[in-house]
């Protein structure tokens, strides 16, 4: 196990494509700070589940990364907890769709704050202790929309390019500290962000989910398969791995070709 005796902290890991990588991480050692809303019972269970499954420490921190000082509480409670902290995956976040000039001021705020502030955040609080011990890796999840737009995703898509852009500054700024910053960009996976998005478009075109899934990937992905959480998850452990440590202010594609066009 490639990772044992390093620390993640995993921010929106309660769900989706965060679970994903959290589970990834702690198949190959590494302690795991969960991070994410939900239903206090089923967080327990993964807590549970992925700690007797890997033999890892896993702990959960309920942070509403919406504020900063929540984000840098996540940050010393993994520190303080798990006794460090290696690896960083920003992952948390949110969509809402509506054309700029009914983009309600709240929701751009919000994506704001917990899409690309927090990043920030994050990074800013994690970066002293990971120079201190010469090795780190941050990975922030973008998305195809931190390089090329949709309408309707103001917000969104202003955040994910703010995060590459963020990305690239970190890791210049470390290129000789041990420590690598990229962006995954992923296309298309099925969670419940996406979920939500094929159940507003089935609505308000009358037809049912399954057309809606066949409908959304051939719009944006030359591919019309949804990548899944465990690839973003292994793609994440190369990223922490010796292979990967010149890699770095690289936003990664993983989008069945979405951005190729
Ligand atoms: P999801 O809704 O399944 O999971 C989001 C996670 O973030 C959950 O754990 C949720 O509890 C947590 N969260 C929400 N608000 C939070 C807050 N204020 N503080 C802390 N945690 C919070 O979504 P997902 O699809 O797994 O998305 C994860 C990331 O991947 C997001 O940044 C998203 O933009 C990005 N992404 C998703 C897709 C996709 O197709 N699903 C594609 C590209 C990028």
């Amino acid at each position: 196990m490639s990772l044992t005796g390093k620390v993640a902290l995993v921010t929106g890991s309660t769900s989706g494509i965060g679970l994903g990588i959290a589970r990834a991480l702690a198949s190959e050692g590494a302690d795991i700070m969960l991070n994410g809303f939900g239903d206090a019972d089923q967080i327990k269970q993964i807590q549970a589940e992925l700690a007797e499954e890997y033999s890892v420490r896993v702990h959960f921190n309920g942070a509403d990364l919406s504020h900063p000082e929540q984000v840098v509480d996540a940050v010393v409670a993994t520190q303080r907890e798990l006794g460090g902290l290696d690896i960083l995956v920003n992952n948390a976040g949110i969509q809402f769709v509506a054309p700029v000039e009914e983009f309600p001021n709240e929701k751009w705020e919000g994506i704001l704050s917990l899409n690309l502030s927090a990043t920030f955040y994050a990074m800013k609080a994690a970066i002293p202790m990971m120079k201190s011990k010469h090795w780190g890796r941050i990975i922030n999840i973008a998305s195809a929309h931190g390089l090329v737009a949709s309408p309707n995703k103001i917000a969104y898509v202003a955040a994910k390019h703010g995060v590459v852009g963020a990305t690239k500054v970190a890791a210049l700024e470390l290129a000789n500290e041990g420590v690598t910053v990229n962006a995954l960009c992923p296309g298309w996976v099925l969670t419940p962000l996406v979920a939500q998005q094929l159940r507003d478009r089935a609505a308000e075109s009358g037809s049912d989910l399954e057309t809606e899934e066949v409908k959304l990937l051939a719009e944006k992905q030359p591919m019309h398969s949804f990548t899944s959480p465990e690839s973003i998850g292994a793609m994440v452990v190369f990223l922490c791995s010796d292979a990967a440590q010149t890699i770095t202010g690289a936003p990664l594609s993983i989008d069945g070709g979405w951005v190729a066009q």
